[in-house]
């Protein structure tokens, strides 16, 4: 519908993409639903969400694949008539040794979730720069600002969305268009499979909070940032992380 606001969430099918989809639903927001892998569970939340009464359609791409990147744009664009707000939530994680990251793994994990974010900020920008205005939310970690022993890909990769953030907030203010970062702490989603229970809990004690942060936690201060609330904030990292990283 061409009378409500557009967002494309990249990796929405599962965790905090999932719920920040779910979010801007509620809110009324038209939302793309970017997905690679798993396309019954993008699907699965168009239908709730248009069952919700929301406007929402499902695209798949690997943020890591230029051109698919730009259809996605494309598409959205035809649907909605425009995209105000991007959030580049797509992400991939692997716990390895330094000295056994190959160089394959690196290039993985740097592909999806840095080049993924420059590939998808660069695909939208002549959007927002025709309507003189636009949002772009990039999530990172709390690894990427203070760094993830047997994560050094991982937390590198994290690190370069949060310097991105920075760089293009300056290159773009100008054009109002407004570029932050959220950079979560322990969220309680697929990715924390790799962990143990007995890692779980020892971070959960290592958090002032006591507890995991959930999806919703990560989605509300994204929806901030898209909101007019947040209109003079630019170039900022916000972290809901439970006090995990002061
Ligand atoms: P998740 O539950 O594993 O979900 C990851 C999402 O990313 C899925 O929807 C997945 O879609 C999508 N994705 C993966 N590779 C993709 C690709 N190449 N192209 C497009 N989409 C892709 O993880 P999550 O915890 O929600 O993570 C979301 C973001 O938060 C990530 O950037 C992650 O690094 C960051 N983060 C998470 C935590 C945490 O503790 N959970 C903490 C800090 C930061 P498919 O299944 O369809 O591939």
């Amino acid at each position: 519908m061409r009378d409500r606001k557009t967002v494309i969430i990249t990796g929405a099918s599962r965790g905090i993409g999932k719920a920040t989809a779910e979010l801007f639903s509620e809110k009324g927001w038209n939302v793309l639903i970017n997905y690679s892998a798993s396309e019954n569970e993008a699907f699965a939340l168009r239908q709730h969400l248009r069952l919700q009464g929301g406007e929402a359609d499902v695209y798949q791409a690997d943020v890591s694949d230029r051109k698919k990147v730009e259809q996605m744009v494309k598409y959205c664009f035809n649907k909605y008539g425009t995209i105000d707000v991007l959030v580049n939530n797509a992400g991939v994680s692997k716990q390895s040794l330094f000295s056994d990251i190959t160089a394959r793994e690196w290039d993985e994990i740097l592909a999806v979730n840095l080049t993924g974010v420059f590939n998808c900020c660069q695909s939208v920008l002549p959007v927002m720069l025709k309507n003189k205005c636009g949002k772009i939310i990039n999530v990172s970690s709390i690894w990427g600002m203070v760094g993830a022993s047997c994560e050094v890909h991982y937390s590198a990769a994290k690190a370069g969305v949060i310097g991105l953030t920075k760089a293009l907030a300056k290159e773009l203010g100008p054009s109002n268009i407004q570029v932050n970062c959220v950079a979560p702490g322990i969220i309680e989603t697929d990715m924390l499979l790799e962990l143990t229970f007995d890692e779980l809990s020892d971070l959960k004690k290592a958090t002032p909070l006591m507890k995991l942060g959930q999806s919703r936690d990560v989605a509300n201060c994204i929806f901030f940032l898209a909101s007019e609330e947040a209109n003079f904030i630019t170039g900022q990292v916000i972290s809901p992380n439970g006090g995990f990283v002061i």
